[in-house]
């Protein structure tokens, strides 16, 4: 997968609307201390679904959008797009957005279609990347990878392995199991009941 294009809105520090195009090859990002340059790495994480508000510097989610300075007033949303080559086999690329609203949560599409959180999540995780992926390193992220503990350390292999989306299918597949395993027995006392 190759991310191609940023576009953030109301995200943190970026009030104005920033169009980001990354070509191919090295992209640097240089600036004052402050002025956005891990903001930058969080909205892509943010994008991909990330639904710790702590592991982007904020108490609450809403905490994302920008909250004003003396000169210029809160927005009530943050919007983050990006573009993206080679996902989910696609050969054109897709477009994921999140949106998120004062008082009304996080919303996502992908190219323009309304989806959930976790089709988000999961089209990443296939994708061998995600809002953990290990190719997303933050400031103190290697100091904690040297201090995990064993099954933090292997998540992170798994996560690079692209194999974290088949544990949330597995999870998804062990419920329904369950609830169909519930009705069986439902149906089962009904049966019982009518002989
Ligand atoms: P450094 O080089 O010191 O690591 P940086 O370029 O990575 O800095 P960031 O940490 O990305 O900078 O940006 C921090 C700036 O973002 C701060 O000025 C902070 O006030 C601003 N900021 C963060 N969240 C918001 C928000 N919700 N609304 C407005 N500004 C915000």
């Amino acid at each position: 997968m190759r991310i191609t294009r940023l576009r953030l809105t109301g995200f943190k520090s970026f009030v104005d609307p920033a169009d980001l195009h990354i070509a191919p090859g090295l992209t640097g990002v240089v600036g004052p201390n402050g002025c956005g340059k891990s903001n930058l790495l969080e909205a892509l994480r943010w994008a991909m679904g990330e639904s710790s508000a702590r592991s982007l510097r904020g108490a609450g989610m809403e905490d994302v959008i920008f909250a004003g300075t003396a000169t210029r007033p809160a927005r009530e949303f943050a919007e983050v797009a990006l573009h993206a080559e080679g996902l989910a086999g696609a050969d054109e690329e897709v477009e994921v957005v999140r949106r998120i609203e004062r008082g009304a949560g996080s919303a996502y599409r992908i190219n323009g279609r309304d989806v959930r959180a976790k089709d988000v999540a999961l089209l990443f995780a296939d994708a061998a990347t995600g809002a953990h992926s290990p190719a997303l390193v933050s400031q103190g992220r290697i100091g904690a990878i040297i201090a995990a503990r064993p099954a933090e350390r292997r998540a992170m292999l798994e996560e690079a392995a692209g194999i974290a989306g088949l544990h949330v299918r597995r999870k998804d597949a062990e419920a329904r199991l369950r609830a169909t395993e519930a009705n069986l027995e439902r149906l089962g006392s009904v049966i019982a009941d009518q002989d």
